[in-house]
């Protein structure tokens, strides 16, 4: 069963004879992109030259399109994949399904001419994610520890929206977190009602407006670059300001600051500065979720991705303990 799968020392998940997922093989000429965050899109470029096909979702495409550039994706043979909708190629057939994570995110099931069902999960967050019943399972591992445990669930959203209110009342809130999470912020908030302006730099305004047309709903959004905006927040008037993690620091300092992250475990929400929160909002599964994901989908043998951050190891130690199946982390270090 191992010969079916394995994930190479540069982070490329192998699936039967001819399919790499999420990072660069030389020697395979079917690529597929899970999804739109840096992590699963290595060596991209060098997929674009030497595959046949590079499989994505649409809305993976759209969300690529926008990261890097339009320009980007084209001279390379991308075939975009509806869930659920089969290719062929050889002697097996490779279909993508959905996997509750960001936008676009899909798992990849690759059926062999011996009828073994190899199943990658990709990043998932167990809720809305359809378990596949897998022979061979490749999973992400990054809260595979027991230390990483959210008990809380629906109390999440209710204290993010909460806290934005609370920051509203003094004025201006900045929202920091990653690519498709800042939409859900966007969304969760929306439902609530939040009536103040979503205000956003551009490279955010564009990502959240392809989710926006393949069905999001994250309320009136506009470019904080656009003067009437931009003075909004030097003005410390109500709106909401959603960055990128990686402008933490760079704007927002002094303002009421709320940052979304997963590595949060003992309570949905945690003040750490006098005007700045930590919200315990995941796209990932919790360990009870990773464990449960292989439960249900009842392989025989496991392997766990020890390439990305997250606790491979212990993972695969967990899963051999408790379900008595074959599981190890790859690549091994
Ligand atoms: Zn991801």
């Amino acid at each position: 069963m191992s010969v079916k799968a394995t994930i190479t020392d540069k982070g490329a998940v192998l699936l039967g004879k001819s399919l790499a997922c999420d990072a660069f093989e030389e020697s395979r000429l079917l690529r597929v992109i899970t999804h739109a965050h840096a992590d699963h899109m290595i060596g991209l470029q060098q997929s674009l030259h030497n595959c046949e096909k590079v499989l994505m979702t649409k809305a993976t495409k759209d969300l690529i399109d926008v990261m890097r550039s339009p320009l980007f994706l084209m001279g390379g043979c991308v075939e975009t994949l509806d869930y659920g909708k089969t290719v062929r190629y050889g002697e097996e057939s490779i279909t993508l399904f959905p996997a509750d994570h960001i936008l676009g995110a899909s798992q990849v099931l690759v059926e062999d001419s011996e009828g073994t069902r190899i199943v990658y999960t990709g990043d998932f967050r167990l809720e809305k994610t359809p378990v596949l019943d897998a022979d061979v399972l490749v999973m992400e591992a990054t809260y595979g520890s027991p230390s990483c445990r959210r008990p809380f669930h629906q109390d999440v959203k209710e204290m993010l929206v909460s806290v934005v209110k609370e920051g509203l009342k003094r004025g201006a809130v900045y929202v920091f977190g990653y690519h498709g999470k800042l939409q859900e912020v966007m969304q969760i908030l929306h439902e609530a009602g939040l009536k103040a302006p979503f205000l956003a730099p551009e490279r955010v305004f564009q990502v959240s407006k392809i989710c926006e047309r393949h069905g999001m709903r994250i309320g009136r959004l506009y470019r904080v670059e656009e003067k009437e905006f931009g003075s909004m927040l030097e003005r410390n008037q109500p709106c909401v300001a959603f960055y990128h993690m990686g402008s933490r620091g760079k704007v927002g300092s002094g303002g009421f600051c709320v940052y979304v992250s997963g590595w949060e475990f003992n309570a949905p929400c945690r003040q750490i500065a006098e005007k700045e929160y930590i919200i315990a909002l995941s796209d990932h599964s919790d360990f009870d979720g990773l464990m449960e994901y292989v439960r249900r989908s009842k392989p025989k043998f496991v392997i766990t991705d020890n390439f990305r951050v997250g606790y491979a190891e212990t993972l695969a130690r967990y899963i051999r303990k408790r379900f008595n199946v074959s599981a190890v982390a790859l690549p091994r270090r």
